[in-house]
């Protein structure tokens, strides 16, 4: 299917909206949105899918540690890109575990609970399909998860 002109802040909501039984009262969402930023060539099931493995994991995090904490859901320009961020007050991706996260199967939720297969679907659909990067940098209490997307189409 070839791209669609998407407003990335759409995608944003509605994932959130069709979240926001999982996410639960006791976490708070601060939406801090670049409404100025352009709408970008995107597949926009795909980055929905991107989107909703993004914010269960976060929940997932704060929910291990009490189930209170905020997510915080970014869009800013980067140069000829639009990033997207995705922050919690979670503990954090452990050191020794960071350059596994988004390995197909990597996970470290009950047996059940995870597949171990969003972020490495998450990668998949920022980088092969958009051209994209995919990123984390965390700290217990602060770990995002960054997307960046080019702002113009990408030759195949
Ligand atoms: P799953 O959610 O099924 O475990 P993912 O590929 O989505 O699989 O995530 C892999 C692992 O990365 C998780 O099991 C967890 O250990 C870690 N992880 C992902 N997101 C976060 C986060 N926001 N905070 C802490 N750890 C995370
Ligand atoms: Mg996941």
């Amino acid at each position: 299917a070839p791209y669609q002109v998407a407003d990335v802040h759409e995608l944003l909501d509605s994932t959130l909206l069709m979240l926001s039984g999982k996410i639960g009262p006791r976490i708070r969402v601060v939406k801090d949105y670049d409404r100025t930023l352009p709408r970008i060539p995107a597949y926009p099931a795909e980055l929905n899918q991107v989107w909703t493995n993004l914010v269960d994991n976060a929940v997932s995090a704060m929910n291990g540690t009490g189930g209170e904490g905020t997510l915080t859901v970014r869009t800013a320009r980067r140069d000829d890109r639009l990033l997207v961020e995705f922050q919690d007050t979670g503990p954090g991706v452990p050191p020794e575990i960071r350059g596994r996260i988004f390995d197909p199967f990597f996970t470290t939720k009950p047996v059940g609970q995870g597949t171990g297969l969003g972020l490495d679907i998450s990668w998949r659909i920022v980088v092969n399909k958009h051209h994209g990067s995919l990123g984390v940098e965390s700290v217990p209490g602060d770990t995002r998860f960054r997307v960046l997307l080019p702002l113009t189409a990408t030759a195949d």
